[in-house]
């Protein structure tokens, strides 16, 4: 295969080299049981508390306040059912139009069951109105859940803010933090959020292990029932490896996290300003001003995001559209929907996404080819030509 230009680590991360030889000892050698009663086995339950201990510094938390999960997935599952079951006689959710189909999908299954679901808008520029939210809460409202940072747009939320309004009303507030560490301050003394999300995948751990930090005192009933693992808040034998590794990247994440801002910011901005130079007709999607430093939507008007995609691919070029890759279906996606793209822009939009292991030269590189491919493309579009005429 052709070098390949990685930018779509929203949607998953190379593991970093540190985070594999800490993990590969579980696969050679330390194989064992963690519940086991020998040592062989039982020894691994102490290097699975120092990876607790990892991950509880990322959330500058107890230990006793992290909780191993498989993925972003099931720390959302877990989270929202984990607090329904916990307040039965509570039967509202509050949520937003553009979160992960993780709490979306979720919560459009909890309505078939009986629970009324609202879902808070945004404006143009993928923003929350907090008083929306004040007024959406009721006294049946079990929880508030609302992302910390969107995947597709990299629109950052006031979580501090949101933490506020609805703790003022005593409800159990929930984030789905996926795509902020190594972005975004996870630190749970500032961030008053009772329940928060995060996925090893998405911070150069490996895929299959995940962690959900539950703030000491929140009411919480184990999603996965089985054994007594996790203090009996989560049932299956513990996957060592993967939560040796979440601790180990972590640990990388609170090390680089400001020179890691800075180097990814950098990079986006350059693909962005040499778009903009270059592209007529572009439109850099959501929140100008707080958006973290990784993402960058871009829509490129009268064309199709699949269109590019593929192009992009013949060049070794990773990236992916709101549409297609990121939900499977040839759906517009919701989030930019939610946000009122316009139409003609919604279908060419294609989300970059930076990691610490990408350069420069690779966003040049892609700034020599996406000019030539996007007129390509525009020079076989009618929507094109009738804009042009129109002109
Ligand atoms: N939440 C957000 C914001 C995400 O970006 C993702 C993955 O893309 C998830 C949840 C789901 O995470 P996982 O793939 O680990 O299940």
């Amino acid at each position: 295969m052709s070098q390949i230009i990685y930018l779509d680590n929203n949607a998953t991360t190379a593991v970093a080299p540190e985070v594999l030889e800490a993990m590969l000892p579980y696969y050679r050698q330390a194989y064992g049981n963690p519940s086991s009663m020998h040592s062989f086995g039982g020894e691994l339950a102490h290097d699975i508390e120092q990876a607790r201990e990892k991950v509880a510094a990322l959330f500058n938390a107890q230990n006793t306040e992290i909780l191993f999960t498989s993925c972003g997935t099931e720390s959302d599952n877990a989270a929202i059912r984990g607090v329904l079951e916990a307040y039965p006689e509570k039967r509202h959710i509050i949520i937003t139009r553009v979160e992960h189909r993780a709490v979306l999908s979720l919560c459009h299954h909890l309505e078939n069951r009986g629970y009324r679901v609202t879902y808070l808008s945004v404006d143009r520029q993928g923003r929350l109105d907090l008083e929306q939210l004040r007024l959406a809460i009721q006294p049946d409202t079990a929880l508030v859940s609302i992302m910390y940072a969107n995947n597709e747009t990299g629109t950052v939320f006031p979580v501090d803010k949101i933490a506020e309004v609805v703790k003022e009303r005593g409800v159990i507030f929930h984030t789905d933090a996926v795509q902020a560490p190594g972005k975004l301050s996870l630190d749970t003394q500032r961030l008053h959020a009772d329940l928060i999300s995060i996925s090893g995948h998405k911070l150069h751990a490996p895929k299959g292990v995940g962690a959900l930090f539950i703030r000491r005192g929140t009411r919480f009933v184990p999603f996965l029932i089985g054994g007594h693992q996790e203090n009996g808040r989560r049932g299956g034998t513990e996957n060592v490896a993967g939560v040796v590794g979440l601790g180990r990247a972590c640990e990388l994440v609170l090390e680089h996290q400001s020179r890691e801002r800075e180097h990814l910011g950098r990079l986006r901005d350059r693909l962005e300003q040499g778009i903009v130079r270059q592209i007529p007709e572009v439109l850099i999607n959501g929140d100008p001003e707080h958006r973290t430093a990784s993402t960058s939507n871009v829509s490129f008007s009268y064309i199709e995001g699949e269109a590019i995609l593929l192009k992009l691919n013949e060049y070794g070029i990773c990236a992916s559209s709101g549409s297609a890759c990121t939900s499977g279906s040839l759906e517009p996606s919701h989030v930019l929907r939610a946000m009122g793209t316009p139409f003609t822009a919604i279908h060419g939009s294609i989300r970059f996404s930076f990691s610490r292991y990408n350069t420069e030269a690779e966003v040049d590189r892609v700034l020599e080819i996406l000019p030539k491919i996007i007129s390509g493309l525009r020079d076989m579009s009618p929507f094109w030509t009738q804009f042009k005429k129109k002109k």
